[in-house]
């Protein structure tokens, strides 16, 4: 699929099992077939099972073995359709409206939404460039008129600018724990980090990142400053604000074990608001991934 997806094009396209694992194929296969487990090339396709047999080692196999796919009973163009959905809506889609749309039970839109999260993780990918970084709470209820928030998940948010936004859920919020998250996503030639004037930011930011720290100071109304470069941060916490109406107004109240998926979501579509083979990507990135079960996902 060259082009860019819309709905008409989807449901025209990937109307049935065998049109979608047409494409998978593709996807999967984009120089010919080859055997997940030699990768030998002479293959034979047993079109009854929709299943291939490998002519050098005989193992068996479906465009959908080893993939996110493997095991599953749902008809591929659900799959299809919900991929879409979460592509594609801004602020993310909640299971039950997944369930609704797509005509499913709400275990399995939630377990079929969780698993296109996974797969949309991105890892190892670490900003440089100009680098706005911010933490904010997500969630909790309230307790007490004085509306005392408990159970609130930090978050951090680290945005180059100009490129990637990365969303980090924080156990715990304090100078080491932050470092080792800034550590791990921003690359150390970074040339400028950007922060407010929180303590947490007090650290020696430079002793690994080479990297000049410039902080606005919230406390004292200053939200940007003027120097060689825009010193501030708020093309995280535009972020952020993104971040926070999914929660209100899609996923309602979020529950701290799966906080991660949703940042990965979240992030997934922003890095690529402008990327037109969205739908493409994604779909490349279920067949790179490998199940996720479901009794891993609901414990503990
Ligand atoms: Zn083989």
């Amino acid at each position: 699929m060259k082009q860019a997806m819309d709905l008409m094009k989807l449901m025209e396209a990937f109307d049935t099992e065998a049109e979608c694992r047409e494409y998978l194929e593709g996807l999967r296969w984009p120089k010919g077939l080859s055997c997940p487990r030699c990768s030998g090339t002479t293959i034979s396709r047993i079109a009854k099972r929709d299943q291939f047999d490998c002519d050098s080692c005989r193992y068996q196999f479906s465009v959908m073995s080893g993939t996110i796919f493997h095991d599953s009973h749902l008809p591929l163009p659900k799959w299809f359709a919900a991929t879409y959905l979460l592509c594609e809506s801004r602020k993310g889609m909640s299971a039950n409206q997944i369930k609704r749309m797509l005509g499913i039970s709400y275990k399995t839109a939630w377990y079929l939404c969780h698993r296109i999260r996974a797969a949309m993780a991105e890892t190892g990918h670490k900003l440089s460039g100009t680098v706005e970084i911010d933490e904010t709470y997500i969630g909790g209820k309230q307790r007490g008129h004085k509306g005392q928030l408990k159970n609130k998940a930090a978050v951090i948010g680290i945005r180059e600018r100009g490129g990637h936004l990365h969303f980090i859920k924080a156990e715990d919020v304090n100078q080491q724990t932050v470092y080792d998250i800034i550590a791990c996503n921003v690359d150390t030639t970074v040339d400028v980090i950007m922060t407010d004037e929180s303590k947490l930011y007090n650290f020696q930011l430079t002793a690994h990142h080479k990297a000049r720290h410039e902080s606005v100071n919230h406390s004292a109304d200053e939200y940007v400053r003027q120097e060689d470069i825009t010193v501030s941060t708020n093309t995280v916490e535009s972020a952020f604000s993104l971040l926070k109406r999914g929660i209100v107004g899609t996923w309602h109240r979020v529950s701290t074990k799966h906080l991660t998926a949703y940042l990965q979501e979240m992030t997934w579509r922003f890095n690529n608001r402008k990327n037109p083979f969205l739908f493409r990507d994604t779909m490349l990135r279920l067949i790179a991934s490998s199940n996720v079960e479901y009794k891993t996902l609901i414990s503990a």
